[in-house]
């Protein structure tokens, strides 16, 4: 970890990395804007001074110290952010948690991680001491703008994200100061982001992408942010004209197609158009290229690895695959190909929250952490995401990797796009079923998509049912619910 301490030269090893990364940059620019959002405009100068009167604040108010958890269920905003290096300059591990977490959710959670704070709007049912991000903001006003950051290493624990995992009670995922420093600089070099850049910045903050990749980044090179709080057709099409980066997940890049706007001129400023967070469909990848010009860079990354593969900003990204491993990550495909992919680095995290039991069965002996993704690795490194180990479908004893089939299914005219599962039977174990939208302007036949699936795979792979719907489950990530889309197909009737 040592080389990746900051991006500032010099080698010294700062008192506080993450620190040291996320305000390195703008300490040299403190009249630039380094976030436009619904709020106005914060300098480089203002998130230095708040980020110290807030640490001052849960410190002197709201006892915070190194080690101790603040969670966060707020909107997306400059404050958050702020907070977010408020707490790096306490030592305290940062807590995002999702805004679509219901109440039930969010005191889980609080069980689950005990903070010493709970920094949100509404009201709760909690022992908690709660604040909202106003109150907080006010109670720093009078606080000086320095602060003397604690002193930490690459090991401190930094931030705790659950993990949104599709089933089963989400885990806090702990990552240090020494995983996103990695990831920042890491990622900042491959990409090549700068303070020339202006980062349209549309995700989540409570996620590993929206906040360790587009906003950290930004930050860290001294690069504008325009945060939308969310994604908006209209507001996005208004930000790019003068901007150079967007982050997005598929369904972004899919809905800005779906704009007859969206088109060349709009976007002849931007220079990096980044997809992640679940697969893009190899059409998206070509209709985005042909309107505009771009060939979005797809990468691929966990929670709980930060990002680990990328396709280069400068040399060949290959549709359909998520690039190599980053400088510095490890990345092997365990077992006969498609297998699981295993990754080791500075990128992985620490382990999960009160969970010694999973973080022993989720490494390997020699190290490496068992993603649960299936996939293949060419004789570049390029590696090419199959679908998750959880979601392979067993039939009649013989593997199904639906993502294999999803390709096949939305190649037929008509299909826009397709999810294979397996639902549970009495013959086979398990069913190949398929999950089909068609495109807009099409209808689509039952028996056409059965009898070109017959012509297109072997026999054992062909979906014993096909069943049409408007629209895949997805979560807030564009991340198709296999298991939703399982639990719905158990209610319907079989055909
Ligand atoms: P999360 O922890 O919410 O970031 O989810 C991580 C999971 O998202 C990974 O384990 C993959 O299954 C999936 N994922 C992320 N990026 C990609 C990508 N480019 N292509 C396919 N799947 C992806």
């Amino acid at each position: 970890m040592s080389n990746v301490s900051g991006l500032s030269p010099g080698g010294a090893s700062p008192s506080n990395p993450l620190v040291h990364t996320l305000l390195g940059a703008g300490r040299r620019t403190p009249r630039k804007v380094a976030i436009y959002s619904a709020a106005g405009e914060m300098t480089f100068g203002r998130l230095e001074e708040l980020s110290a009167q807030l640490a001052h604040a849960l410190v002197e108010d709201y006892g915070v110290a190194r080690g101790a958890r603040v969670a966060v269920h707020e909107a997306a905003s400059a404050n958050v952010l702020a907070l977010n290096v408020a707490c790096a300059r306490v030592g305290a591990l940062f807590v995002p948690l999702n805004t679509a977490y219901t109440d039930r959710e969010v005191l889980e959670l609080l069980d689950d991680c005990e903070p010493v704070l709970l920094v949100r709007e509404a009201a709760l049912a909690t022992s908690v001491a709660r604040a909202t991000l106003g109150e907080l903001v006010d109670a720093a006003r009078d606080r000086p703008g320095v602060f003397g950051d604690e002193v930490t290493d690459e090991s401190t624990p930094a931030a705790m994200l659950f993990t949104s995992g599709t089933t089963g009670r989400p885990k806090g995922a702990v990552l240090t100061q020494g995983n996103l420093v990695f990831g920042c600089v890491t990622l900042t070099r491959e990409w090549a982001i700068d303070a020339d850049d202006v980062l349209v910045h549309v995700l989540p903050l409570f996620h590993v992408h929206g906040l360790f990749v587009a906003a950290y980044c930004a930050l860290a090179s001294g690069a504008s942010l325009r945060l939308l709080g969310g994604f908006d057709v209209d507001r996005v099409i208004e930000a790019l004209p003068a901007s150079t980066v967007l982050m997005g997940v598929p369904t972004h890049f899919t809905r800005l197609l779906g704009d007859e706007r969206f088109d060349a001129a709009v976007t002849a400023s931007m220079r990096l158009f980044v997809s992640g967070s679940a697969p893009m469909l190899v059409s998206t990848h070509e209709e985005f290229f042909a309107r505009t010009g771009h060939r979005i860079l797809e990468r691929y990354g966990m929670t709980e690895t930060g990002m680990i593969t990328s396709n280069p900003l400068r040399g060949e990204r290959r549709v359909g695959t998520v690039g190599t491993a980053l400088p510095g990550v490890a990345v092997r495909v365990e077992g006969p190909s498609p297998g699981v992919v295993q990754v080791r680095g500075p990128n992985v995290f620490a382990g999960y929250w009160k969970r010694p039991d999973l973080t022993e069965t989720e490494f390997t002996p020699d190290g490496y952490f068992i993603t649960g993704d299936v996939g293949v690795l060419d004789a570049d490194g390029y590696l090419e995401i199959v679908g998750r180990e959880k979601d392979l479908i067993i039939t009649g004893g013989l593997n199904v990797y639906p993502k294999e089939l999803e390709l096949i299914i939305d190649a037929f005219p008509g299909v826009l796009e397709s999810a294979v599962v397996g639902v549970p039977d009495a013959d086979f174990g398990e069913a190949v079923t398929a999950v089909v939208v068609a495109h807009p302007d099409a209808h689509l036949d039952v028996d056409d998509l059965r009898e070109r699936a017959r012509a297109a795979m072997a026999p054992f792979k062909v979906p014993k049912r096909f069943v049409v719907v408007p629209a895949l489950a997805r979560n807030t990530m564009g991340k198709v619910q296999k298991s939703e889309i399982r639990r719905d197909l158990a209610t319907r009737p079989p055909r």
